[in-house]
């Protein structure tokens, strides 16, 4: 079978990995020549919105899924014409806008933070009246890892970042005091089948993703059945094939949906290590029709994001039970450049590890 995967980043680049034990091959397209996952399979370079290039990509492919989430419906769908593409381009098109994914989750009967549309000063009025402050403003599309959003204490501040962020194609969102920040792997394969794993507790600074500690401390059956349902709605009412990722801040025992991902997902690049079934295996199953493999923890995991540093590898990987993931990028300030995974037997032995990685990871906040 050959996967072809819109977007060659490492996301792709782990899938492929994850593909080999099954007789896979894979075929990137990405506009980058650089583009990581070409070092572990076919890259094609080209524009996603370039029909020519779609065509020359899809040739001999058995089936389309992609690894970024904003690769244009419109190629989804070119593709989908003859070709299975999983997820479904709907999911695509809904989590690629932050107000749509919301209103939809929201029409599901999942709890949101309180959100409103803005395209015009008087609708920035409108919701800040609705909203309140602080809040944060956001553009509706294309932001990641915390790019085109600000937070807002005033309406003074409120104006400012309407006009910094374009002034329109906006959302409102008040300012959630969380306990803290999780998410869910969730997976659906195509006879229906559902697995999910554990709910993970991260740790963002500067908007990006830096620790992921798997199962996340002290979570309680009540919280991650609680995460299961409003998931399962998601997969369900989206049709959905593949590993969806889903974001959420808690506040005390409640889950507020904040977003999701239509694919495999930084927060849950742990499994490779620590659990039964990576994300990146589960979710070839999933669009291939195979059984699912159990989400099942081994163990207590953290997993440390590379951000723009290359660390000595041989310290790494001088702690026992450190798994080191080295993407192949070339390193630049704020760049995901590789990750580390810790497993230990108990989530006090974790604890005791943990910070000999976050040193070597972070060495300027130590
Ligand atoms: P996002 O790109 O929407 O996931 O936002 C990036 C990060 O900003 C989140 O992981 C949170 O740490 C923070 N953030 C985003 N939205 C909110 C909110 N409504 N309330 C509090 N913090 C937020």
């Amino acid at each position: 079978m050959r996967v072809g995967i819109l977007g060659g980043g490492q996301l792709g680049r782990m899938l492929a990995l994850a593909g080999y034990p099954l007789g896979l091959t894979f075929r990137f397209l990405d506009p980058s020549p650089e583009a990581c996952a070409g070092q572990v399979g076919e890259l094609r370079v080209g524009a996603y919105g370039d029909e020519e290039a779609l065509k020359g990509f899809a040739e001999g492919l058995d089936l389309v899924t992609y690894e970024f989430e904003n690769v244009p419906v419109g190629a989804a769908r070119f593709l989908a014409q003859n070709l299975p593409v999983f997820p479904p381009p709907e999911a695509l098109e809904v989590a690629q806008d932050r107000l749509r994914e919301k209103a939809f989750m929201r029409g599901l009967g999942v709890p949101t933070p309180a959100f409103r549309e803005v395209d015009t000063p008087s609708g920035l009025e409108e919701a800040l009246a609705q909203v309140g402050l602080p809040a944060l403003l956001k553009t509706r599309r294309g932001g990641y890892d915390g790019k085109g959003q600000a937070l807002v204490r005033t309406q003074e501040e409120a104006e400012a970042a309407f006009w910094a962020l374009g002034g329109e194609g906006l959302i409102l969102e008040a300012f959630v005091p969380f306990t803290r920040e999780v998410s869910l792997l969730a997976v659906r394969g195509r006879t229906g089948e559902v697995a999910f794993y554990p709910l993970v507790e991260n740790h963002h600074r500067e908007g990006i993703l830096r620790l992921s500690l798997a199962p996340a401390p002290g979570l309680t059956p009540t919280l991650q059945a609680r995460a299961e349902a409003y998931a399962r709605k998601a997969l369900e009412a989206l049709g959905y094939v593949g590993v969806l990722a889903l974001e959420f801040f808690q506040v005390g025992e409640e889950l507020l949906f904040n977003e999701m991902a239509p694919r495999v997902h930084n927060s849950g690049h742990w499994t490779l290590e620590g659990a039964e079934t990576s994300q990146f295996a589960n979710h070839l199953r999933a669009i291939l029709g195979l059984p699912l493999g159990s989400t099942a923890p081994r163990g207590y995991s953290a997993m440390v994001n590379l951000i723009g540093l290359k660390p000595s590898f041989a310290k790494v990987l001088a702690v026992e039970g450190a798994h080191l993931h080295w993407y192949g990028k070339a390193v630049r300030p704020g760049r995901k450049v590789g990750h580390i995974t810790l497993r230990r037997e108990s989530p006090e032995a974790l604890a005791k590890d943990l910070p000999r990685l976050l040193a070597l990871a972070e060495p300027s906040r130590v």
